[in-house]
């Protein structure tokens, strides 16, 4: 008989499908599917991303109205773009949106010009180190219009004149952002945030939509501590429009990780909050640390994604990043070659494996205070403690004097695991027993910060 409870921590499940690549299969086939919608930071190539979410997790979605202030800045005008073409004489396109989604530079103006090759110059934009790749440009803040095309294709083209057209629509309307929340047994509350703004490019970001909508699907079958939030929405102004939207929540806030670009052959990287010391910064380095493949431990620094909002110092949440290559540092990074052939299923495996990890130890990590101090208290009288003598403590027994041994109110789970080298599980499955025994109590919720950490 054994005397550990069976309640296991949440997304162990996930970690064994990721093990045998059937999650990765599954991800793969989610970012197959949105590569060829055209999105932006608003727009309905969102709305129909989030569509395509939502057949796989519930989503309750926010539609912000342009010009809504969030902060120091405000929600857009809606973008939407129905064709965009460059024309020779002769009516061939020689670059057509239709065939790529990147060759127009994401919100340009409208614009119906006949003009010559002088004239079209600047509003074109190419890669000649890699002469075959489109890039990746967007002119979200400043009205303007362009094309991205093969540098090869635009050495060729002749003097014009060429016909240009763009037919878009800048106009009054909405920023789209969905959230996908999993309701947790306490009051504690943890969000991933994934930016869903990029249009066809594999890595950058339909790699993080889909390890997180595998996150969110195999968390609803368990049953978390904490009230997991998963947030879809554009970089930057959706993690300000989310902010400015629910400040009254950020008290409650344990931990939090973006997630993005977790699909190219480069290694794990958790970039710490900006404090550096907080549980989510601890889970990441102890996950790692354990973790076949290991991974990279970063200190904060002021650029990246969606972490620069939420760590800014007028929150300074618990909030860390997790990618791969990051911020251009991968030579594919905003190009057409960060396609789907750029995604290694291995490396995408790792990723919902050490991601499943980090919030299954950040959900039950919690610190405790022993309520029997004085002495060891009897175990065996409480039926957790094998009966018969001389055999020495199973590891089981052994997990629960360490948890009565550092419950002095100052040790989390994590810290127990890391003093004593026991599995966090084992911990966690002795913590849970000695709490049912009326032995330790919760003295936080799980993710807090530990003793010395000013919030
Ligand atoms: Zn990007």
């Amino acid at each position: 008989m054994s005397l550990a409870p069976e309640k296991s921590m949440v997304l162990e499940g996930l970690q064994q499908e990721a093990a045998s690549g059937e999650a990765a299969e599954a991800a793969l086939g989610l970012m197959a599917a949105l590569y060829p919608i055209c999105r932006s930071i608003t727009g309905n190539g969102v709305r129909r991303t989030l569509d395509l979410v939502e057949e796989q997790i519930p989503l309750e979605r926010t539609e912000v109205p342009s010009g809504t202030p969030a902060f120091d800045w405000e929600i857009p005008r809606e973008w939407n773009i129905r064709d965009a073409w460059i024309a020779d004489a002769s009516g061939r396109r020689i670059v057509d949106f239709k065939a790529h989604n990147l060759h127009v530079v994401g919100y340009s103006v409208p614009v119906d010009r006949t003009m010559t090759l002088d004239e079209l110059q600047p509003h074109l934009h190419s890669i000649p180190e890699h002469p075959d790749w489109i890039p990746y440009r967007t002119t979200y803040y400043r009205e303007n219009w362009g094309f991205c095309l093969r540098h090869r294709d635009r050495q060729a083209l002749g003097p014009g004149p060429y016909r240009v057209v763009v037919d878009s629509e800048l106009a009054p309307g909405h920023l789209t952002y969905a959230e996908s929340v999993i309701q947790g047994s306490t009051d504690g509350e943890a969000i991933v945030y994934t930016h869903t703004c990029h249009p066809s490019l594999a890595n950058d970001n339909l790699s993080g939509i889909a390890v997180a909508v595998a996150l969110a699907r195999a968390l609803r079958a368990d049953r978390p501590r904490l009230t997991w939030r998963f947030v879809f929405g554009p970089g930057t102004i959706g993690s300000l429009a989310w902010l400015s939207r629910n400040e009254h929540r950020l008290p409650r806030l344990r931990t939090g990780l973006v997630i993005g670009l977790l699909g190219d052959a480069g290694p794990l990287k958790y970039k710490q909050s900006r404090r550096g010391t907080t549980v989510t910064d601890r889970a990441a380095a102890f996950v790692l640390s354990q973790d076949p493949h290991r991974g990279i431990v970063t200190s904060f620094e002021p650029y990246g994604y969606d972490e620069r909002q939420f760590c800014s110092p007028g929150f300074d949440l618990p909030v860390g990043r997790l990618t791969r290559s990051s911020n251009g540092g991968y030579p594919e990074y905003h190009s057409s070659a960060d396609d789907l052939s750029l995604i290694v299923p291995g490396k995408l495996a790792g990723s919902i494996r050490a991601a499943a990890r980090m919030i299954s130890v950040l959900d039950a990590n919690r610190r405790l205070l022993n309520l029997s101090p004085k002495g060891e208290p009897r175990l065996g009288k409480r039926g957790l403690y094998g009966s018969i003598g001389g055999a020495g403590p199973g590891e089981f027994e052994h997990a629960l004097l360490w948890v009565l041994s550092l419950a002095d109110g100052s040790n989390d789970l994590l810290a127990m695991s890391e003093r004593s080298g026991l599995e966090f599980s084992l911990l966690d499955r002795a913590a849970t027993a000695l709490e049912e025994a009326g032995l330790a109590r919760i003295l936080e919720e799980a993710g807090a910060p530990g003793p010395g950490v000013a919030r």
